[in-house]
């Protein structure tokens, strides 16, 4: 398996930038997930890997070798798309040796290698069906099987399980990432969803408006979001975000003054922050109290209870929501009055003009013990 280089890649569809200037190494058999909104140019930097789209301007290296100039056929990556793109009217068998046959392989070598790849994905007694006697489920496992006999050197997946219920999509998700540990194939995945980026990836690629904002393991992006973009597209609920003003900053912290009170947040670069700041809180990281200690109070406008967790949804005024995340037994209802104080040492602080992190007391000793 081969590792994927990608040096100021860029894209312009005429006069239109899509993909500015994306550097980035990717390891051999590394599971790398780009995530981000519809529109951000996932497709189209995955399209570029594949050699489907032209790279207006930047060098991409497969298995050390360039290749932004070779057509598709000549990169060795397979590509699963979210519609499938099977032959209707051949086998699944036919469907999965297709492109060895169009290569002048063996028919044994086909046959061994298709028999290999439904024996992974479980595919043995639906050989002889035709796509459409088949779920979408797998249809999907098809199209994976479909790559895996060529033996590529990379995996391009673009939103795979886009296309299924949501129960299937978690069992395919589960199947992939098992697939992952069975082959260690170089694999570079694409999906708006976040739980799949989080559960599927080494590491994840957070996109926005063809920039990268942040690479970093899941739980990296999501203990420590560079940016409040990230910070609000990792995690479900989304993390709640709010102004601030800066009542006192100090060496060992900062004092802000939050909706109901003031929240003493442990800072390393107390100085820089002063005026106003972007408070985020997970809805993990804030837990019912008293008045006298809260951060924010208001009233219950909805509960959720989905068994494993309960979330409120406060709502503390000026059309600003908090949400919380309840004790998973908690008796509380709608219209209920509430306060909730934070986990200042789970405090997200962030830039109000750039939106860019400032750091936190838990990185900087983090930091301080790694020098
Ligand atoms: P994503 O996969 O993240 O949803 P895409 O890579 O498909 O986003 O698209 C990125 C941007 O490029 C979008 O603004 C889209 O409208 C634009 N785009 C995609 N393909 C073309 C094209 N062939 N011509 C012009 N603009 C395109
Ligand atoms: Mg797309």
């Amino acid at each position: 398996m081969a590792a994927i280089e990608l040096r100021n890649i860029r894209k312009d569809y005429g006069s239109v930038n899509v993909i500015r200037s994306i550097s980035l190494a990717i390891a051999s058999g590394e599971f790398v997930v780009l995530v981000g909104p519809s529109g951000c140019g996932k497709s189209t930097l995955l399209r570029m890997l594949a050699g489907l789209e032209e790279i207006t301007d930047g060098d991409l290296a497969i298995g050390g070798r360039p290749v932004g100039h070779l057509p598709p056929a000549e990169r060795n990556v397979a590509m699963v798309f979210q519609d499938y793109a099977l032959y209707p009217h051949m086998s699944v068998a036919e469907n999965m040796g297709f492109g060895l046959k169009m290569r002048n392989s063996a028919q044994a070598d086909i046959d061994a290698r298709v028999s290999d790849a439904a024996a992974i994905l479980k595919l043995e007694p639906y050989l002889d069906r035709r796509p459409g006697q088949l779920s979408g489920g797998q249809r999907q496992r098809v199209a994976m099987g479909r790559a895996i006999v060529r033996q590529p050197e990379a995996f391009l997946f673009d939103e795979p399980l886009s296309n299924l219920d949501a129960a299937l999509r978690v069992e395919m998700r589960l199947e992939i990432a098992k697939l992952h540990r069975r082959i260690r194939a170089t694999t570079v995945y694409v999906t708006h969803d976040q739980v799949e980026a989080m559960t599927l990836a080494d590491r994840i690629v957070v996109m926005n408006g063809g920039n990268v904002e942040q690479v970093g393991a899941p739980m990296e992006l999501y203990h420590a979001p560079a940016t409040l973009f990230v910070a609000q597209f990792i995690g479900s609920p989304t993390m709640n975000v709010v102004e601030c003003a800066v009542l006192a900053s100090r060496p060992e912290g900062i004092v802000l003054e939050v909706q109901a009170g003031r929240a003493d947040i442990p800072v390393v670069r107390a100085g820089a922050a002063e005026g106003r700041v972007t408070l985020g809180m997970r809805p993990e990281d804030l837990s019912p109290c008293t008045l006298e200690e809260a951060w924010f109070s208001g009233t219950l406008s909805v509960v959720e209870r989905l068994g494993s967790q309960t979330f409120g949804y406060l709502d503390i005024g000026r059309d600003q929501m908090i949400t919380v995340e309840l004790p998973r037994d908690s008796r509380v209802e709608v219209g209920d009055s509430l306060s909730v104080a934070g986990n200042a040492a789970h405090a997200h602080l962030f830039d109000v003009s750039s939106g860019r992190r400032m750091a936190t007391a838990g990185e900087g000793s983090a930091a301080r013990n790694a020098a």
